[in-house]
């Protein structure tokens, strides 16, 4: 009788061969029910969090992988702190946001806040980051905001599109064999064109834990924030207190119609009693999604 080492043996090569296709096929269409990768951006270490956290939170929950990137360090946020000690500070606040997310990775980048610009140097960052992170989708503002960070953020992610299958375009990072679908997180400009929220994801049952997960920012919805709207005084001192204060602040905001048509379409009827939501708008640059590609990418609504 073989020793089983010996059968083993014999059999390693055929098992190593199966491996190996199995691996080639996975890389070239991954299992329907494979782990998501979904990376967001945002310009400042908060802004990931307002625009996808809900999402984000139910994302992890089934066991998918996400990570924000912040493209710079948040070092103008602050009214009496700044520069290299706020810019550690508001990169503990998002480590710390990113674990009560769930989320696998917040990592922010050392761009100076209020200072960024749709540069090469920082859209080759921005791909290289979604080529190491083997994104199914991609996140970020529109490049329509008040804010020059936000437009900018805009500008340079929606850029990596495309760019991030061309081999010849950072070298140094392998690309990426197909274009991942890109979206826009919800804003209120209206131009040159108005969001249009083609999915809307329900984020009432975790509407709280994204709440108690932005409060970890205490430098920007305690401090900077309230004082650049004029109601610094308001905040309460007590940690309990002002987390209920946020919640107030940052909870249950009106729907527009068009997230609520929206709703209703993922959800049925049962969208028209979501009172929190997040929104987004295809992107045309990316890969184009069918409403099936939507419901793999977006598995909430059942
Ligand atoms: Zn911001």
């Amino acid at each position: 009788m073989a020793h089983p080492c010996s059968r083993l043996g014999r059999w390693l090569p055929l098992l190593l061969a199966l491996a190996a296709l199995a691996a080639w096929g996975a890389h070239l269409a991954p299992a329907a029910d494979a782990p998501l990768r979904i990376i967001v951006f945002g310009a400042h270490p908060d802004d990931c969090d307002l625009d996808a956290g809900g999402s984000a939170i139910l994302w992890a929950q089934k066991g998918h992988a996400v990570k924000f990137v912040s493209l710079t360090n948040g070092d103008a946020g602050h009214q009496s702190e700044g520069g290299g000690a706020l810019a550690k500070r508001r990169r503990l606040e998002a480590q710390e946001a990113g674990r009560r997310f769930g989320i696998a990775e917040y990592e922010v980048l050392d761009n100076h806040d209020g200072e960024l610009e749709p540069t090469l140097a920082v859209r080759l960052e921005v791909i290289r980051r979604i080529r190491r992170w083997n994104a199914d989708l991609v996140i970020a503002p529109r490049p329509n905001d008040y804010h020059p960070d936000h437009r900018n953020t805009g500008l340079v992610v929606q850029d990596t599109a495309y760019m991030v299958v061309v081999p010849n375009v950072a070298p140094d990072t392998p690309p990426l064999r197909k274009n991942p679908v890109y979206m826009y997180a919800q804003d209120h400009f209206q131009r040159p064109n108005p969001f249009r929220p083609d999915v809307a994801v329900d984020i009432d049952s975790v509407i709280d834990r994204k709440i108690q997960a932005i409060d970890a920012h205490v430098s920007q919805f305690y401090e900077w924030l309230p004082w650049v709207d004029g109601k610094l005084d308001g905040v309460p001192k007590d940690p309990a207190a002002r987390l209920a204060w946020l919640q107030q602040w940052r909870s249950f905001r009106p729907l527009n119609d068009d997230v609520k048509a929206a709703l209703r379409k993922w959800y049925g009827p049962k969208g028209d009693a979501v009172k929190n939501a997040e929104a987004f708008e295809i992107c045309e640059y990316g890969s184009r999604p069918t409403d099936a590609d939507l419901r793999r990418l977006f598995p909430f609504f059942d």
